[in-house]
Order: structure tokens, then sequence, then C-alpha cells
């Protein structure tokens, strides 16, 4: 999930696009396997760099907390992010790299963890039981 923003960089700020994520799978690291839906995502140029916005359906595979079962756990999450260029000082933001690519993967990873529930319950069975 890596976009290529340079053309963003000669448009005015205030410019907008809309690019598509593909379904996709990976690894990512403190989550294990994601799966990423397919979404669509706008772009803003900002005076400072590119403001990422959207949608994305995952999921991800956890245990639930009481009885170890598996649990596909499908989560939206919603981007709200802006990606700097490396020539600003910041430090809690993502950055666009200096061949202006925008890579989506860690910051995705970040809002997983964030989003994530701390003690996932299996619908099937600890949900209904309720003890
Ligand atoms: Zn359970």
């Amino acid at each position: 999930m890596i976009y290529n923003v340079s053309e963003m960089f000669s448009q005015s700020i205030g410019f907008t696009k809309k690019v598509n994520i593909k379904s996709n799978s990976s690894f990512y690291e403190g989550i294990g396997k994601v799966l990423v839906s397919e979404a669509e995502l706008n772009l803003i140029k900002t005076d400072n760099g590119i403001w990422v916005s959207g949608e994305i359906p995952v999921f991800i595979y956890m245990e639930c907390s009481r009885c170890l079962n598996k649990i596909d756990l499908s989560m939206q999450i919603v981007l709200n992010e802006e990606f700097l260029t490396e020539n600003v000082k910041a430090e809690d933001n993502f950055t666009i790299d200096d061949d202006n690519h925008l890579r989506l993967e860690s910051c995705l990873r970040e809002y997983i963890i964030i989003n994530k529930p701390l003690k996932p319950i299996c619908i099937k069975k600890c949900k209904l039981m309720n003890y």
C-alpha cells in the first residue's frame, strides 16, 4: 500500500485525489495476519503534506479472552491523518519519503492497534453465556 503522490505536489493546496486500496493480506508486527478489503481514500494536499482520510474495512485474527477460541474480527478503520513531507519537522506524524511515496501500512498498523479490543470475546459461546 504505497502511493506515489509526486503529481499532487505540483498542484495547489486543497487539491484532492481519490485512490483505491486493493484487497490484500499481510503480516503486521504486533497484530498478525491482516486482511484489508477494498476501500477508497481521499487525499488532500495541505501546506505541509497530504491529508489522508477514509474508511478501511479490515479483518484481524485474535483469541477469545475467555475460551481462547480463534475469532475473526471485522473492523472498520476510520483513517484521518496528515502525512508530512520529510523536510517538515514533526514528531508524531507519518511522513512522505524523498521519492514522494506515501506508505500507508505503518499508519494502518497503528490505527488497528489503537482500535482493536483488549479483551475480545467470541460471539458463539462466551457472549451468549455471559459469565
Ligand atoms: Zn470464547
